[in-house]
């Protein structure tokens, strides 16, 4: 059994914040669970974490850091309910929770590249080991699947149907493939041993505690433009994206979690409107006052042209729609940044 750091190894290290055990609503309904989030000290993660706290649940918080850090959760520490594990997924874990959330895998371009290989084993060889887990528990697992299955979509907006254009030798594959083939392993672990799954498909989600050397469009334009660098668009800016704030994305993962049985997913969780990387960048500079100038380089390899999901299924099972618009989300992301930038200088 691997060893958890709890809050009292860590109490010290930070400034820490320790709401009182027991507040919230699910425990006073009753029905506090052990809940395990893998990836929890990343960007999805340690916001998914805050809310099942507040919520009254205890999380076990698993992370080998290659792309979170403690920073995230670090006004946890101390807090009854929470507990970290330093763990790699690609090795087997042996825990008792009563539910899990698996979001381990570094998601920006940049960071999943950098060892292909490691993240195509953080994707199958993690996603066995978290089934095992579940099989063996018999409790629900939920997978943060991501709309890269879909690839370089051919059909537009994008359902869950469609089976996608993916590119499986390029420099994505690692991540669009690797994510492909962990539903599959969580389709076939719920077919042949009843194992209780919920495939999430993530669209691209932006918020404070995005990392600052991601490379996804939101931190990366928020970021210049506070520092008043040149905002770095590649390709001519007309490719699109959808835009969803964490703080909708994680109510959404919590509703597939407590969906019925039935519900295993795939379900396409993002906002369903389109902007095009141009006009984002453009948002950013007016809204900041900022007179960065925008320089264009080479689109990457297999940088998808557009991406819109199709939330009906989320709509109609989850009763889901994201709820913050663009403008106050980019608010809230960008006040987190000018934070952080104030606190390094
Ligand atoms: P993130 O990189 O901020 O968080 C991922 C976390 O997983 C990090 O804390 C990292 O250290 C941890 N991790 C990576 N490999 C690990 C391993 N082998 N063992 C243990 N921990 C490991 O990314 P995020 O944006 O928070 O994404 C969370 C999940 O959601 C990922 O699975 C990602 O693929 C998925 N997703 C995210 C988006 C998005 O827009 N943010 C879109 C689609 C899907």
């Amino acid at each position: 059994m691997p060893q958890t750091e709890d809050s009292t190894q860590l109490k010290g290290q930070t400034a820490l914040a320790t709401p009182t055990e027991g507040s919230g609503e699910e425990q006073a309904k009753g029905q506090a669970r052990r809940i395990l989030v893998t990836g929890g000290c990343g960007f999805i993660g340690s916001h998914l974490i805050d809310r099942l706290i507040g919520a009254g649940h205890r999380v076990l918080c698993v992370d080998n850091l290659v792309t979170g850090t403690k920073q995230n959760v670090e006004h946890l520490f101390g807090h009854p309910s929470f507990e970290y594990l330093y763990h790699d997924v690609t090795d087997p874990l042996d825990v008792e929770v009563d539910e899990i959330y698996h979001l381990a895998c570094p998601a920006s371009p940049v960071k999943y590249q950098i060892d292909p290989i490691q993240t195509m084993k953080t994707l199958v060889m993690g996603a066995i080991n978290i089934l095992d887990l579940a099989k063996r528990l018999d409790c629900k697992v939920l997978q943060a699947s991501t709309s890269e299955v879909y690839g370089d979509p051919e059909q537009h907006p994008q359902s869950e149907s469609y089976c996608g254009n993916v590119n499986p030798l390029g420099p994505r594959a690692c991540y669009d493939e690797g994510k492909r083939c962990a539903e599959t392993l969580f389709m076939d672990y719920h077919r042949q041993h009843g194992v209780q799954v919920k495939i999430a498909r993530i669209f691209n989600t932006y918020g404070p505690r995005m990392s600052f050397d991601d490379g996804r469009v939101v931190s990366s334009f928020v970021l210049q433009a506070l520092q008043k660098e040149d905002i770095t668009i590649f390709g001519d800016g007309s490719q699109t994206r959808s835009f969803c704030y964490v703080d909708d994305m994680v109510t959404a993962l919590v509703l597939l979690m407590e969906s019925e049985a039935s519900v295993a997913g795939p379900v396409n969780l993002g906002m369903p409107a389109e902007n095009t990387v141009a006009e984002l960048a453009q948002m950013i500079l007016t809204k900041l006052g900022s007179p960065s100038k925008l320089v264009f380089h080479p689109l990457p390899v297999d940088d998808p042209r557009k991406r819109l999901p199709d939330i009906s299924l989320a709509r109609q099972t989850l009763g889901w729609a994201p709820q913050v618009p663009l403008d106050l989300g980019l608010d809230r992301t960008a006040a987190f940044y000018r934070d952080r930038l104030t606190d390094v200088a």
